[in-house]
């Protein structure tokens, strides 16, 4: 479903208050659907997908080639996206909500390397930025403003942010701790029930992080995305090039040295490289007691990737099976509330570790 489904016109205008599922003239939406065992998965209209939703008998079905496969079902209704922040942008023009529980911040600051062609072609913030989306980079109180509001009416239990990247990795840091700071004293982090995690470019200092976990922080991300070093290269030609594959290791590494085992986490794009250098990576990570996460690629409309075939089942199935032995094998915890973030599958992968490891 990587390539979206179908949703029939009828689907299209549910009841208000029904399940959290806005409407495609909405230009923030982001929805999801639960699969059975509490899977979330990203919802994208597509006409032309194999699969379609559709509502029979009261109950919405999921039909794979016109044969209906399981019932799903939706998040709770929430009024998040009717909400604007004091200075009047749209809650989700800053963050959407993801799976059940999960507050998504994913633009904090514009990121740099678009002003040297060099972003990462499969990353869908800055396409829609450099598409002249009006994407604001929030203060930190409206930042603090919307997790407020959301941990109060829309049942948010982890918080994610992520932002831009910035060639000085330090201010990076100290703005992610000062932002910390800003919603412990205005919303109070130990009303996040479940985490909350900041994905950053690895420092050029590995030590400049510490202040973001010394200021509330549970983890901090620094995403590899690719393990394969010719198609690092090509498909996130910044990082490889400013960051290197050595100074996202070193970053990565000094964390779990200095904080311990699952304190640093690393998401790699399903489907852009050949499985087994993916599964290399996450073994090299796991071995060191860093988490290593697992990203389903949906390409882009227009990205350089967009006619590239996502991978078949087998490659999941191989690489849902390999990533629970290594939580397993190196006791990880990978994030995500209930039913997880829809853009990942580690916390299904997580929760359902010992069935999948069954021989
Ligand atoms: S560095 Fe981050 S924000 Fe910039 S293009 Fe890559 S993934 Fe997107």
């Amino acid at each position: 479903m990587a390539r979206g489904s179908a949703i029939r016109r009828r689907f299209t205008t549910p009841p208000a208050g029904w399940a959290r599922l806005e409407p495609p003239s909405n230009a923030y939406a982001c929805n999801c659907l639960i699969l059975p065992g509490e899977v979330a998965v990203h919802l994208q209209a597509n006409e032309n997908s194999r699969f379609a939703l559709r509502v029979e008998n009261g109950k919405v079905l999921l039909f794979e080639d016109e044969t209906p496969r399981v019932e799903v079902t939706f998040p709770e209704a929430s009024a998040y996206y009717q909400q604007q922040t004091v200075a009047g942008h749209p809650f989700g023009s800053i963050a959407v909500l993801e799976g059940r529980s999960t507050l998504a911040f994913f633009y904090l600051w514009s990121c740099e390397y678009i002003k040297t062609r060099e972003t990462c072609s499969f990353c869908f913030q800055v396409m829609a930025d450099m598409a002249g989306y009006d994407l604001p980079s929030p203060s930190n109180a409206e930042v603090a403003e919307i997790i407020g509001w959301a941990v109060a009416n829309a049942d948010v239990q982890e918080v994610q942010l992520t932002a831009g990247t910035l060639f000085a990795s330090q201010i990076e840091c100290r703005r992610y701790a000062e932002l910390l700071r800003t919603m412990d004293q205005t919303v109070g982090l130990d009303r996040i029930k479940s985490e909350i995690y900041c994905y950053l470019t690895a420092p050029n200092n590995p030590r400049d992080v510490d202040q973001i976990l010394d200021a509330g922080a549970d983890r901090v991300g620094h995403d590899l995305h690719v393990w394969n070093a010719e198609l690092h290269a090509r498909f996130a030609p910044g990082h490889a090039r400013h960051v290197t594959r050595a100074g996202q290791l070193r970053a990565l590494e000094h964390i779990a040295d200095r904080f311990g085992p699952n304190k640093a986490l690393s998401a790699f794009v399903a489907g852009l490289e050949p499985l087994d250098d993916m599964l290399a990576g996450a073994e090299y990570l796991a071995s060191r007691g860093i988490v290593p996460a697992f990203s389903v690629w949906m390409p882009t409309p227009g990205s350089v990737t967009a006619d590239s075939r996502p991978p078949g089942l087998d490659y999941y199935r191989q690489a849902r099976r390999e990533f629970a032995r290594l939580y397993k094998t190196y006791n990880l915890n990978p994030p995500g509330a209930p039913a997880g973030s829809q853009v990942s599958l580690c916390r299904d992968i997580y929760r359902n570790m010992d069935a999948i490891l069954e021989p």
